[in-house]
């Protein structure tokens, strides 16, 4: 699992974290400041019974993933990865200049 969070999400993420741990996931939980989204990472595909539709979402700012709270270049968020098999891939840096792990 990886989403990108607003601040506000994002302060829950702690007590998330470790409950997901002490059920045996890997978590990290990473603090930074919004980049300029690429165009291809605002690109929802929709798969549908007879279609795969993509929609260009305003490449001016993310969406929380939790909220839909718009997260604009410049803003703090928070990156929360979490999986239970072992290895968390590196996918922060693509959004964000990271402050602290
Ligand atoms: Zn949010």
């Amino acid at each position: 699992m990886r989403h990108l969070c607003c601040m506000s999400c994002g302060s829950t993420t702690d007590s998330e974290a470790e409950e997901m741990e002490a059920e045996g996931f890997k978590t990290r939980i990473v603090l930074g400041i919004a980049k300029q989204p690429q165009d291809s990472q605002r690109i929802i595909t929709v798969h549908t019974v007879s279609d795969i539709v993509e929609t260009q979402l305003d490449p001016s700012y993310y969406n929380c993933d939790r909220c839909n709270a718009e997260i604009k270049p410049g803003d703090k968020c928070v990156a929360f990865t979490a999986s239970r098999f072992g290895v968390l891939p590196d996918w922060e840096h693509e959004f964000m200049r990271i402050i602290k792990r």
